[in-house]
């Protein structure tokens, strides 16, 4: 699996510091090959594996899990990113009836799904739903719709021959306001391929009906086609979401990462069956696992960062119940916080301490500043950062200088140290860090 082969590209790495830019474009050539493997289309893999690329450079190398390890973890977050952290509900919390409009291609899946939606919005959500279909296309796809509303228990809008999409989607909306209807699901025709007849009739509905949901059913295996097809559905209809059908068997979960990307919405089920009850909530995560081939790895790696943020922090705590804090201090401290995650990185680190994170806050915004902080602090001589108050304004000017920054940065960045290191002789006072926590707590 590509997890396996990114460990072996990466283990050799173990005990260097920090993943470097050469090894980390080599683990991404792996990252690719499996991502075409599974089906993703070629633009979508090459922004991927930018993204992921950028993540990973310059991470420290972990000690208690292997730096392939590490990558795979890198890999499969920037994945979840990709495919939409959170799994997607339905938007129903609209005034009834909320309206879903199901569109794609012939063969997709759209009735079927129609009327797997039902049944569970019905069974899971006690809605009261009615479906209408509005091919008059297909010979007998009215009946169809018909033939699964009985067996799923959900009324279907009686058919009348002879109506065109828009009069049907007319009558429906009529009747499911009419006859108090939580949610009206339109089943929509569908060509074997995208043509402008289609994309017409699809707005006339869209356009009286104006659904809460558009949801585009596209066919896992169709691979490439179906990127296609979601391209061209995204420019006509604003579509809410994605149904992927078919990601039973062996589909390929590649097609998942390409839907979100092309059409920028979320995925909200995945069909996984012809039966009625095959339809699951998506889960990016699943999906992420599934295509990296992976068992425990994330877990395990979360788990390592957790032991070396702790393991940090407690150092950093013991300097500050010293009471001593002076620049080079406060240099390594910043170069810890780069590591970690920036200022809010680190704050978050220190809980119940408010009066650490109110200083880090205000005295050095964001991370850019932090940039700069560095910059001036590595201008000092070893001298200046153990006895700051030897830095007056001759000083200062070359300092400013040396770094590219102002005689200002300077002051600021003395001035944040002399708060810290007063906070933290008050800390001393007070029982170090433990007495302020429960001070603070
Ligand atoms: P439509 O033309 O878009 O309305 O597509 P249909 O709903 O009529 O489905 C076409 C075929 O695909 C039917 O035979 C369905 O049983 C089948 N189908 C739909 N969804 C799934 C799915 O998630 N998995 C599998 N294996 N078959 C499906
Ligand atoms: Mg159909």
């Amino acid at each position: 699996s590509l997890s396996d082969r990114l460990s072996a590209t990466f283990d050799r790495l173990r005990g260097r510091g920090a993943l470097a830019e050469t090894d980390v474009r080599e683990a991404m050539r792996e990252v690719r090959i499996a991502l075409l493997e599974a089906d993703v289309a070629l633009p979508v893999v090459r922004a991927f594996v930018d993204k992921a690329t950028e993540a990973a450079v310059g991470q420290n190398v972990l000690k208690s899990v292997t730096p392939g390890q590490q990558v795979v973890k890198i890999v499969h977050d920037a994945l979840i990113e990709m495919l939409g952290s959170e799994a997607s509900d339905l938007m129903l919390d609209v005034t009834p009836p909320a309206i879903i409009m199901m569109v794609g291609l012939q063969g997709s899946g759209k009735t079927t799904t129609t009327a797997k939606i039902a049944k569970r919005l019905k069974e899971r959500g006690a809605k009261k739903v009615l479906m209408a279909s509005l091919d008059v296309n297909r010979p007998a796809a009215q009946e169809q719709l018909a033939v699964l509303g009985g067996q799923t228990d959900v009324q279907t809008l009686p058919i009348v021959a002879g109506q065109t999409p828009v009069e049907i989607a007319r009558r429906a909306l009529q009747a499911a306001k009419l006859q108090g209807y939580d949610v009206l699901m339109l089943d929509t025709a569908g060509r074997l391929h995208v043509d402008q007849g289609l994309m017409d009739e699809m707005k006339a509905v869209a356009d009286i009906a104006s659904p809460t949901e558009i949801l585009l059913v596209v066919d896992a295996l169709t691979g490439q086609d179906a990127v296609n097809v979601a391209k061209s559905f995204t420019d006509q209809v604003p579509l809410t979401g994605v149904v992927l059908t078919r990601m039973d068997g062996d589909a390929r979960a590649g097609a998942a990462l390409s839907m979100r990307a092309v059409t920028g919405r979320p995925i909200k089920f995945i069909g996984t069956g012809e039966k009625l009850d095959g339809l699951e909530q998506f889960h990016p995560e699943r999906v992420a696992g599934r295509i990296l081939g992976m068992g425990d790895v994330v877990s395990l790696v979360e788990r390592a960062a957790e032991t070396i943020k702790v393991e940090e922090a407690e150092a950093l705590a013991r300097r500050m119940d010293e009471g001593k804090f002076d620049l080079n201090d406060l240099r390594s401290q910043l170069n810890q916080m780069k590591r970690m995650g920036g200022l809010s990185g680190l704050a978050s680190m220190l809980p119940g301490v408010k009066q650490v994170k109110q200083a880090m806050a205000t005295g050095a915004a964001d991370d850019k500043h932090l940039v700069r902080l560095e910059a001036v602090l590595s201008s000092m001589t070893p001298k200046e950062r153990a006895r700051p108050e030897i830095i007056a304004a001759k000083r200062k000017i070359r300092i400013a200088k040396g770094s590219g920054t102002t005689v200002q940065d300077v002051n600021k960045l003395l001035k944040m140290h002399q708060e810290m290191a007063g906070m933290m002789k008050k800390m001393k006072k007070m029982g170090g860090l433990k007495g302020l926590a429960k001070l603070f707590g």
